[in-house]
């Protein structure tokens, strides 16, 4: 069992939030992405769609 990070990249406002956790990025477009979408540990993913202001990160059991 794990976890598949889902992310509507297109709804994202680059601000950059999430990226307090290793796991997210920003691009060069400046719009953030997950490093892995499919995880083993939830680790910081889930404080990371918690934070995110336009809530667009989802985490789904896998
Ligand atoms: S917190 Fe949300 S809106 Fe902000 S950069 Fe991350 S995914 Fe985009």
């Amino acid at each position: 069992m794990g976890y598949k990070i889902e992310f509507d990249k297109d709804e994202c406002r680059g601000c950059g939030a999430c990226t307090f956790c290793d796991n997210w990025k920003i691009s060069e477009e400046g719009l953030a992405y997950p490093v892995k979408k499919e995880l083993e540990e939830i680790g910081c993913n889930q404080d990371a769609a918690d934070i995110c202001p336009v809530n667009i990160i989802k985490i789904k059991e896998i």
